[in-house]
């Protein structure tokens, strides 16, 4: 399990302290000190098991039976994992917790979309979404309380980065996401309408889930923050997501999105092997430097051949580009062709999402119109290059892409100005 202490930010630096200062090899502390196992690999709850008491040999037994009540069966409870002996349940119940994040509201938009803010055991707010759609369900999650990054599109860019949340944190909203929609075995899942596959999603390379009959098939780890920000924490929670004895979702239904990290991107490839997908938003340097500052650390042509590079990349798994769309800032007919242009010329495996910019309150940018969106898009497919244009989803509760943002930290125009100008200066 990584160490969360004073991991550095490679880059931009937020004079924000960053992890939970008080994580020690994974273990959070709780005000009843147990120990919290979500979060936890099978290896580390044996090692706790151990030094709680029980020898090698049970706790490893014990660590691989709780660990598939845990993640594979949703139980928060010790008294009901029935294939442990009656009177060793309330010894784990004395010594360790199963936890989740706690839930401070939760929202349905009109259009099915479900947004959640939740509160970490210290008292910070972060969200997650969940988008339902014919085909499938994806779960939008955060992996930091905030951002350092300032992309100028981003409601979540108008918050300070409070810190990384835990790998625990992480995967704790997959876990909740599971227990509203009913998701665990003998919930609600064979109820559900079963789902069919997409053509280029019918091959499951790791653990045994499926899609039929669930209503959370996908991962999207594009929530607030940047996930290559919080890399340890964000790969351990996928890891235990991934894990064909626990959630068991398959790598390929998970995508990872950064602004550009380009120091670890290969990384990531490599040790979590999921999606990937990249905030582009502008082929310039000046439009981009703009909208999304961390181009002035690495710019286009380095984030484009990082992608090049990035392990798994394939025409059967492609990168997905986003672009939002503003209206006279990024979408003009030259901006599609260099887009088409770009990607071509660094023989990328891509398709773009084209995201019409949903505003918030204090930004300084509008939305494409929807006759410059669809041209946009054409231009781009008629280079041969997929290029759909995103529904917006979720407006009505701002659960929509780049409106995460905790009520608490609503700010006004003059304000939105005054703390990008900080973090300018801090890139600078
Ligand atoms: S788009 Fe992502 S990286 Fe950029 S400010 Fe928003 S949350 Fe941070």
């Amino acid at each position: 399990m990584a160490d969360t202490n004073l991991m550095p930010i490679p880059g931009h630096i937020d004079p924000v302290p960053l992890p939970r200062a008080d994580v020690v090899e994974g273990v959070t502390p709780r005000d009843d000190g147990r120990i919290d196992l979500i979060g936890l690999p099978r290896p580390r709850i044996a090692e706790l098991f151990e030094a709680a008491g029980l020898d090698r040999k049970q706790a490893k037994l014990r660590a691989k039976q709780v660990f598939h009540w845990l993640y594979h069966r949703g139980v928060t409870d010790f008294a009901e994992m029935t294939d442990i002996a009656k009177a060793m349940r309330p010894w784990l119940a004395e010594r360790f917790a199963v936890g989740r994040p706690a839930i401070v509201e939760a929202q349905h938009s009109v259009d099915g979309t479900r947004k959640w803010l939740l509160q970490t055991a210290d008292g910070h707010d972060y969200e997650m979404v969940f988008i339902p759609d014919a085909d499938r369900g994806t779960l939008c999650v955060s992996s930091q309380v905030g951002c350092t990054l300032n992309c100028r599109f981003c409601h979540t860019g108008t918050m300070r980065l409070v810190r990384n949340l835990t790998a625990g944190e992480i995967v704790g909203q997959v876990m909740l996401a599971r227990d509203a929609l009913g998701e665990w075995p003998n919930g609600a899942a064979s109820q559900a309408p079963t789902i069919v596959l997409r053509a280029d999603d019918d091959e499951e390379d790791e653990g045994s889930y499926t899609s039929d009959g669930r209503l959370l098939t996908n991962i999207v780890m594009m929530g607030m923050g940047e996930p290559l920000y919080n890399f340890d924490n964000v790969r351990d929670a996928l890891k235990l997501v991934m894990d064909g004895d626990g959630l068991a979702l398959s790598k390929r239904r998970i995508t990872l999105s950064t602004s550009g990290i380009v120091p670890q991107m290969a990384k990531c490839g490599e040790e979590i092997g999921v999606n990937l997908a990249v905030s582009l938003h502008a082929v310039t340097k000046e439009v981009r430097d703009e909208i999304v500052p961390i181009n002035r650390k690495y710019g286009i042509e380095e984030l484009l051949q990082a992608c090049a590079d990035y392990p798994g990349a394939s025409n059967a798994r492609r990168i997905t580009f986003e672009y939002v769309m503003l209206k006279d800032k990024n979408d003009r007919d030259e901006d599609a062709r260099e887009l088409v242009r770009l990607l071509k010329h660094y023989k990328l495996p891509a398709k773009v999402n084209l995201i019409p910019f949903n505003p918030w309150p204090g930004t300084q940018y509008e939305c494409s119109t929807p006759e410059r969106i669809r041209r946009f898009s054409e231009i781009i497919f008629e280079g041969g290059i997929s290029a759909p244009v995103r529904t917006p989803r979720g407006r009505d509760i701002d659960a929509a892409c780049g409106q995460l943002k905790t009520a608490a930290e609503k700010k006004s125009r003059a304000e939105v100005d005054r703390l990008f100008a900080e973090k300018e200066a801090a890139l600078a």
